[in-house]
């Protein structure tokens, strides 16, 4: 692979414009429209500005009559492929090999594409960032064994259900709620260095992307036959893939502890769109408090506060380590162009505008 000077500039210049941003960058994806999409459909809500220091960083959402309009570090419209995005994160997933802790999540009311974003579906050309960010590491960390590199790999993958912890790689079916050791639930810790992490959840060695898409086949999975004794039709969980990467440089003596974590959020709807009682209602209610413990932790960072709330729900104590301090965060704030989804889609880009302008530092004491 020879990359010309000027390519390496280009490379150079993002890279340092993205260090003087701070490290949590907010990506925009719009869906195409789909045949299931509501009446309206010929009038679109989602429009881009025309000016060209806005080109693929705004867009505009009409609500009645009204128009708003948002930037963000990037954003895709309906006609950007999986590729296309994929080359935009492309750096920040090279970054766990240095040693960063990277988390990339997916926030978006249910049905407006993050999964079709993190996983995309098995078709090679239609993959979604998960599978092509396993193909790089694997790939790169086979360039760099040429530099005395060698790297360990393990995989989990786990997901939050009404505060519930379930590991998708647990051999039951449907995966598992117990920690097998204490036949308790699973819990949350800090390891030695402070690090939050769940004792006991099955971790895996692995060694080539396709292993880890075996991995993600049985989580996948779990998932359905856990939705299904459910009675659960949607998404209503976070999915949590984690690679933790340890490297280690025969020549230099060098050591590197790098984290990818990539998340699929379960759907932001408000209680009222989702109409919910009884066993809904305590789901919603449950999404509700984590999601909103993740814009607390989030703007808590970025105002640089003595107590940031991490523990306040499952999803932010696990990804404490992957928020804030020298770690880089990037948010996909996924969106619906369906017509009768404006007011989420709205609710979406507020969030993820209030998100944008945060610039996370090291925070003075985690708890
Ligand atoms: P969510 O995970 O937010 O609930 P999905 O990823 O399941 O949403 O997407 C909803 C539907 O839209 C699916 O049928 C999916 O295949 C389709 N879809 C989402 N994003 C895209 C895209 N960028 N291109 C083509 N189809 C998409």
């Amino acid at each position: 692979h020879q990359i010309s000077e000027g390519e390496k500039l280009r490379k150079k210049l993002h890279n340092t414009i993205l260090e003087l941003k701070g490290n949590i960058r907010v990506f925009c994806r719009v869906r195409p429209l789909l045949s299931e999409d509501g009446v309206g459909t010929e009038n679109p809500v989602i429009g881009y500005p025309s000016s060209p220091e806005l080109s693929g960083r705004g867009i505009n959402l009409l609500q009645s009559g009204q128009k708003h309009q948002f930037t963000f570090d990037k954003v895709f419209s309906y006609e950007s492929s999986q590729q296309e995005v994929f080359v935009e994160i492309s750096q920040l997933v090279q970054s766990a090999l240095d040693g960063y802790k990277v988390c990339i999540f997916a926030y978006g009311q249910t049905g407006s594409g993050k999964t079709y974003t993190m996983m995309g579906p098995d078709v090679q050309s239609q993959k979604g960032l998960i599978p092509r960010s396993l193909e790089q590491i694997f790939q790169s960390s086979q360039l760099l064994a040429s530099q005395g590199w060698k790297y360990k790999m393990q995989a989990h993958m786990l997901e939050i259900y009404n505060e519930n912890i379930r590991d998708l790689l647990a051999p039951n079916r449907g995966g598992s709620l117990e920690n097998p050791v204490t036949g308790k639930p699973y819990c949350i810790i800090q390891d030695a260095n402070k690090n939050a992490y769940v004792p006991d959840l099955t971790v895996i060695d692995v060694c080539s992307s396709e292993e880890v898409s075996t991995l993600l086949h049985q989580a996948a999975q779990s998932r359905s036959v856990a939705r299904t004794q459910m009675n659960d039709q949607s998404s209503r969980s976070h999915f949590v893939f984690t690679l933790r990467i340890t490297g280690f440089n025969e020549s230099t003596d060098q050591q590197v502890q790098g984290i990818l974590n990539l998340v699929d959020l379960a759907g932001s709807e408000r209680l009222s769109k989702s109409g919910s009682t009884g066993d809904r209602l305590k789901e919603t209610q449950a999404i509700n408090k984590s999601l909103s413990s993740l814009s607390k932790v989030i703007f808590a960072l970025a105002k640089k506060e003595t107590h940031i709330p991490f523990r306040d729900s499952k999803l932010t104590h696990l990804l404490q380590p992957c928020l804030g301090g020298d770690s880089k965060t990037l948010m996909f704030v996924n969106l619906s162009p369906d017509p009768s989804s404006v007011g989420e889609s709205l609710c979406s880009l507020r969030f993820a505008a209030r998100v944008n302008s945060c610039e996370i530092g090291v925070p003075r004491r985690q708890t």
